[in-house]
């Protein structure tokens, strides 16, 4: 994947004192080589290589890191540059209800990505979404919307195969009249982008004047999906993306070149079929990810820099040995919350651990009541959770002013990491990313 070759790339430049332009360069045509491989287009390509190069070439190396290090960190900069920068929201309405209209092609996941983020808007931003039918083409289109819809207990608006505009506009009074302060559009798609398709579309624009056009596409389609993205937004002017099938896309193109072909960010990632199964896009995180630099080593020896050496390698030790505690899970969140940027390091953690903790490393409300209930327990329930039964439960949500639930959420969460844990460390030895360079 494009991972292993960014990394066989970089370790060409392992072990040099001084960088000279030329190892430079020959780093660089093998990181070219692996972004087209990729799918990323050859003129983005050919953009971000000169960049790095010049950045790579002209500047001193900091003290702190090694020269390979260096190119690293810029490719790891430039790589975020290319995708947006930082994380884009949602532009909410500020009287009466966001309508947010879903468009893209065919299978792009339109109908499942309209109910995991009207399902992600309730959970995370308190909104009271409404679902609104307007793909009338195939009734399968409506009955799907209201399944999804259905399964995430969201209202859905439909008045069968009516004119999409005019069910647009019914559903937006519906809205107000119900006091639901969110509309999704979930219009139709057609297997290749044509005249009828964008007619309609900019129809409903002009009609409903909607506060965001998200466009849908699939990232497995690579390049088609880039493609996509600026044929949509000539002819309909979009307000951003949202990538599917992050899941099953092992190349990356897509999450690569779509800012750069359009100008437009990707917003959202759809990482899964389950309806939960959204993200905020973070092109730092994904740049991160793309390099491969996540990692536990790389983890690791952020973590070292930051706080002390000793604890750094008893956690590791840990890790290795697989004895992993709640105990030890509190003295890392203390550490993780004064390190301060904890977004990035959700990025270095292993990809699935990065994921899996992403709920407890970037939400500090959520790590407050994680360390609320671990300080609620004996020293004895922090090393064996399994003595935990009803009342002990019962004392401890009592004592922190949470519920059972929750902290049977952190003792699944912390199960579930147990295992990763298992998974990342045994057996194996754990690889080497670019903690181990220079
Ligand atoms: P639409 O035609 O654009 O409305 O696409 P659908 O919402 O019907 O989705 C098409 C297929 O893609 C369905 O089988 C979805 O379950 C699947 N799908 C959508 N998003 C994702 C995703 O993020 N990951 C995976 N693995 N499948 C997805
Ligand atoms: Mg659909």
């Amino acid at each position: 994947g494009l991972s292993e070759k960014l990394n066989a790339a970089f370790k060409r430049l392992r072990g040099k004192g001084r960088l000279t332009e030329n190892d430079v360069r020959e780093a660089m045509r093998e990181v070219r080589l692996a972004l087209l491989e990729a799918d990323v287009s050859y003129k983005v390509v050919k953009e971000f290589v000169a960049t790095v190069t010049e950045r790579s070439v002209g500047t001193d190396v900091l003290d702190s890191l090694t020269p390979a290090q260096q190119v690293v960190k810029i490719v790891n900069e430039e790589l975020t540059n290319l995708m947006g920068g930082g994380t884009a929201k949602l532009a909410f309405a500020n009287n009466g209800p966001t309508i947010v209209m879903m468009v893209g092609l065919q299978g792009a996941g339109k109908t499942t990505t309209t109910a995991k983020l009207a399902g992600y808007m309730k959970k995370f931003h308190s909104k009271r979404p409404l679902l609104a039918a307007c793909d009338v083409y195939r009734p399968a289109a409506i009955e799907q919307l209201k399944v999804v819809g259905g399964q995430l207990n969201l209202p859905v608006f439909e008045e069968g195969q009516g004119d999409p505009v005019k069910i647009a506009e019914n559903a937006l009074r519906y809205a107000r009249d119900h006091g639901n302060d969110l509309v999704f559009l979930d219009t139709a798609g057609r297997l290749h982008v044509d005249e009828a398709l964008m007619d309609e579309l900019k129809r409903m624009k002009a009609t409903v004047h909607p506060n965001e056009i998200l466009l849908v596409v699939d990232a497995m389609t690579g390049q088609d999906a880039v493609n996509a993205a600026s044929a949509f937004d000539e002819a309909l002017g979009i307000d951003g993306v949202v990538l599917t099938k992050l899941d099953g896309d092992a190349r990356g193109g897509a999450a690569l070149s779509i800012k750069a072909a359009t100008g437009k960010p990707i917003k959202f990632v759809g990482t899964g079929e389950k309806l939960d199964m959204i993200e905020p896009f973070h092109p730092d995180r994904m740049a991160s990810r793309i390099l491969g630099m996540g990692d536990m080593l790389s983890f690791i020896e952020k973590a070292q820099q930051t706080y002390d050496e000793k604890q750094a390698k008893k956690l590791e030790e840990k890790l290795k040995k697989n004895s992993f505690t709640l105990s030890d899970y509190f003295d890392q969140l203390q550490q993780i919350r004064n390190m301060g940027d904890l977004s990035q390091l959700a990025g270095m953690m292993p990809g699935n651990l990065g994921s899996k903790l992403q709920g407890a490393q970037i939400d500090e409300k959520a790590i407050a009541h994680t360390e609320a209930i671990i300080l609620s327990m004996t020293p004895e329930e922090r090393e064996n959770p399994q003595i935990l039964g009803a009342s002990r439960k019962k004392r401890i949500a009592a004592g922190c002013g949470l519920d059972v639930v929750d902290v049977n959420r952190l003792l699944k969460q912390f199960e579930g990491m147990q295992q990763i844990i298992k998974q990342v460390t045994g057996g194996r030895k754990p690889g080497f990313g670019f903690g181990g360079l220079g």
